[in-house]
């Protein structure tokens, strides 16, 4: 398989309690240099996602929307650095980040909003779409891995995803 292909998993989730702990459960994958990206209409569970996810590596601090700090930082197993940019208006907003400093400092980038920008960002990356279901707590997620390093771990992004994986909404999926 081309790695740029990448390998796609779908999973349900049917409250904001079952994404996070999905998103926690991908986080015990975590590894130095990881980068995430979030993607999802407004709404769809981006920051819950990353809550989650946050929690998973023993962030112990409340994670709230960057909206509008556009970087925060969390202590955890390892670093986690939560941006945000959908108030991002300018390539230059984006360089400012300095993305690449974060990625280069062993912790995990999560990024809102990260597929309008996917051309500036590395090639190796995990993808987490969020779409609305039928019912008003029902999430689609998912998750496409983008080069080598999420491709690696496939095997056991299926396992930790196995609860809420299903391709259809009625599930035996813990919600
Ligand atoms: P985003 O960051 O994508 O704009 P948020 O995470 O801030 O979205 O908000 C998601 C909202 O949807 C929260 O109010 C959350 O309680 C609610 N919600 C309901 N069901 C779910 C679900 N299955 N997964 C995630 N969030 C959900
Ligand atoms: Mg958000």
């Amino acid at each position: 398989m081309n790695p740029r292909d990448g390998a796609t998993l779908v999973a349900r989730t049917s409250s904001v309690e079952a994404t996070q702990r999905l998103a926690a459960a991908l986080a015990s994958l975590a590894q130095p240099g990881d980068l995430v990206v979030l993607a999802g209409d407004l709404g769809a569970g981006k920051t819950a996602f990353v809550q989650g996810f946050g929690r998973g590596l023993g962030v112990g601090e409340p994670i709230t929307s960057p909206t509008f700090t556009l970087v925060q930082e969390y202590v955890g197993r390892l670093p986690v650095h939560h941006v945000d940019v959908y108030r991002l208006g300018q390539l230059s907003e984006v360089i400012d980040l300095g993305l690449s400093e974060l990625l280069d400092d062993d912790g995990v980038v999560l990024i809102e909003w990260g597929d309008a920008i996917l051309p500036m960002l590395p090639a190796d990356l995990l993808e987490v779409r969020l779409t609305f279901g039928v019912a008003d707590d029902d999430r689609t997620v998912v998750l496409r891995s983008a080069g080598r390093s999420w491709l690696r771990r496939m095997a056991s992004l299926v396992e930790a995803v196995a609860p809420w994986a299903g391709s259809g909404s009625s599930g035996a999926a813990p919600c």
